[in-house]
Order: structure tokens, then sequence, then C-alpha cells
């Protein structure tokens, strides 16, 4: 069996059964092909794999799944402190240590023997079957045992989940996903807070044919969120368009500032709440405190940076947790290399960008770009091994 605890969705009162219910669902998403049987139980899901469950599979989708803390495979055991000894006992023989500790948790209060005692029964047994020395603070071996109210359940692990809350159980975001480093950090942080992620990504189809490395970067993010949709834009005529009438310093301002305006309007396509960008503080030019500012003006949906405190370097180790490190760092050109300045702005002044802006006509380009948008969508079973 597979015991899984979930963290804060334990603190949301009243609606803790929503947030589990949805759990449970994307639970049965992603792993639904391997189990027989999922419900809940005190506080944690307990599932009931097939006898040729693919384990490894179960193991690489559930430390992706936000909403889990960690999740243990556990032998079950009948809710009797004889058997329950006797099965530790079982598990126990089967390793090599010296010290060991049993962490009880009793969470139905039916059972007769408090968490305390059963530690004390089951540690007595193996410490005199197996002559080896309880040791409560550095053990080489731990074996956990919950008692539920159908089962006990033993085991020897407890292996990490990201944590946070199950996709799906708060609003929909559009992310302003590039080929770079960044964006796919930015766009997993707000996945692990449960939104779901609608993906847009600009590209220049004179520069690339198709945004096959973006699709591969989109691919590793719906293994977290089951589900994506994302809208491709072919956007070399408004980048001629800003080129031509944008001085070069103001050029990569200008630029975000429409495919903000772009994001949006999908936005309100999609019922989207808010938009998601990969900024981090001063890491360009085009981050700067007074350029962000700029560029964030042109949005009005709340744009969330989940990265702006992140110092590149803790960026790339996430990065590469994820693995879209390893594509992010292909070479791509999803911009003509005229946007990008000697001697960019660092400072910009709205009354500046508002002028040049009057001389582009950002209506067309925003319909242009509208209609041109492919729409694909992605569903992890089709392409997860
Ligand atoms: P990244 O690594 O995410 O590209 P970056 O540090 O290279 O970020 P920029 O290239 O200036 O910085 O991009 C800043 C943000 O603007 C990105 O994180 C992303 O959210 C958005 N963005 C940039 N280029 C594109 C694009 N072609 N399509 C969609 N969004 C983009
Ligand atoms: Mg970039």
């Amino acid at each position: 069996m597979i015991i899984i605890h979930y963290g804060e969705i334990g603190l949301k009162g009243k609606n803790r059964r929503i947030f589990e219910e949805i759990l449970i669902k994307n639970i049965r998403e992603a792993i639904g092909n391997e189990i027989i049987n999922i419900y809940r139980e005190y506080g944690r899901i307990v599932i009931e794999e097939k006898k040729n469950a693919n384990y490894k599979k179960i193991k690489d989708r559930l430390s992706l799944i936000p909403g889990i803390e960690n999740f243990s495979f556990a032998f079950p055991a009948n809710l009797d402190i004889e058997e329950i000894k006797k099965k530790t006992l079982e598990i126990a023989r089967k390793e090599k240590f010296n010290s060991f500790k049993i962490v009880a948790k009793r969470s139905n209060k039916n059972f007769p023997h408090t968490s305390m005692k059963i530690n004390e029964i089951v540690g007595r047994e193996i410490k005199e079957k197996m002559n080896k020395k309880v040791d409560l603070e550095n053990p080489e071996m731990e074996i956990f045992i919950e008692v539920g109210n159908k089962k006990a359940y033993l085991y020897k692990e407890k292996l990490n989940g990201i944590g946070g809350l199950p996709a799906g159980s708060q609003g929909k975001v559009i992310s302003l996903l590039s080929g770079g480093i960044d964006s796919p950090v930015a766009s997993f942080l707000i996945m692990k807070r449960g939104c779901k992620v609608v993906f847009v990504h600009f590209y220049n189809e004179n520069l690339i044919d198709e945004p096959k490395k973006v699709e591969e970067i989109i691919k590793r993010l719906t293994n977290i969120q089951l589900k994506s949709d994302a809208y491709f834009i072919p956007f070399s005529d408004a980048q001629s368009e800003i080129i031509r009438y944008t001085p070069s310093k103001y050029r990569m301002l200008v630029y975000r500032r429409v495919m903000t305006m772009i994001a949006n309007r999908i936005a309100e396509k999609e019922k989207a709440k808010a938009i998601v960008t990969g900024d981090s503080i001063g890491q360009v030019a085009s981050q700067t405190i007074e350029n962000l500012r700029c560029i964030y003006e042109a949005s009005s949906l709340p744009i969330l940076a989940p990265l702006v405190g992140m110092n590149k370097r803790e960026i790339v180790n996430m990065a590469k947790i994820l693995q879209t490190y390893e594509i992010s760092i292909k070479p791509y050109e999803d911009c003509c290399s005229f946007m990008v300045a000697r001697h960019p702005v660092t400072k910009a002044s709205m009354e500046e960008i508002k002028k040049i802006e009057t001389s582009i006509n950002m209506e067309k380009i925003i319909e242009d770009a509208l209609k041109k948008a492919i729409r694909k969508s992605y569903i992890t079973n089709n392409f997860f091994i």
C-alpha cells in the first residue's frame, strides 16, 4: 500500500475536504493505471496498488505532485497488536542494522494501545528477538507504524514530495514562458501553490521553424500539473514593427509591454486571474525596479514574479532539480538580436514609453498576434514514461 501525507491541506479547516478531493483526483490522473483503490483515512490518503504495479513509475510520479508532503510504501496489518508486532519483526529481519527506533502514531483512538505503548511493545519484540539496540536519537533504522481506522500501516521510509497545494485548487494564471532558465522555474513555483498555469510563448518564426525546445519544457512542467494548455505566438512582424519605431535602448521594454498586453488578452479568454513572469530584480537591464514598473504598468491583471528575490544560482539549482535546465541551456533565438540594445535604459520613464507607443499600432499588433496564436494541449500520461 502507499500512504500519502499532505502538509498544508491539513490546515484548511472546512475546505480541507475539497483540497483532499482534488489531490485524490490528481493522483488518480497520474497513476490511475497502477492502482486498485484510493481513499482518505484520518488525515492521510491510502492507496492500494495493483499486484504488478510499476513502483518506479509510482515513485517518480508522486514525487512531482503538488500537495504531497511525503509518501511511503507500506505493509498493512490488521488492527491487532500481535499482528503488528509480528509484521514489524518481519520487516526488521530483512534489514541490516544495529540500532533502531519505532515511531508509532495512533490516529484511531479506539485502538487500545497508545502510541507510546505501541513503541514499547514492538520495540521490545525487535530488541529481544533480534538482539538489537534501541536508539531514539540516532537510530540506524526507523520503522513507522500508523494506526488508521481500517488497518495499521508499517513502513521504513518517508519519500519527499514537493509539498504545496494540489494543482487546480487555486485559480488559473497565464505564464510568460521564454526558452530561458528562469520562466520555467517561475511557472513551477506558481504551480506548486496550486494554480493552473497556461503558457504563452512568443517566437520569431523566421529564426526558428517550430518552438520545439519550449514544448519540451512545457512537457516537463506538465508532469507537475498533469494537463497543460499553451499558446505559441509567431511574432516576427510585431518585432519588426517595434524595432522600426522604437529607439534601441527602449526596445526591450516596449517588446515586453506588448507581450504583457497580449498575455492579458489571452487571460480574458482563458478566465485567468494573473500573469506570471520569470523576472528577478536586477538580473538584466529590463529588470531594474524602474523598468519592471514600466513593464508591469501594461498589465491590468496582477503580475506574479516568484523569482524576484532569488539569486541566479538559486534559480539554476532549482531548474536542475526540475530537469528543465538541460533543455533551457540549448541554443535558441526567440527574439531578434536587434531587440537587445548595447546600452539599454535602466531607469525608463513612463512618459517616454507612452510617447513611443503612440507611433506604433499596438492594437493591430495585439489583434494579429491573437489571430496567429496556435493553442495546444498536453496530457502528462501521453509522454511520461
Ligand atoms: P528567462 O530565463 O525566463 O528568459 P531572463 O532572465 O532571460 O528570463 P528576459 O529574457 O528579459 O529575462 O525575460 C524576462 C521574462 O519575460 C521571462 O522570464 C518571461 O517571463 C518573459 N519572456 C521573455 N521572453 C519571452 C518570450 N519569448 N515569450 C514569452 N515570455 C517571454
Ligand atoms: Mg530570457
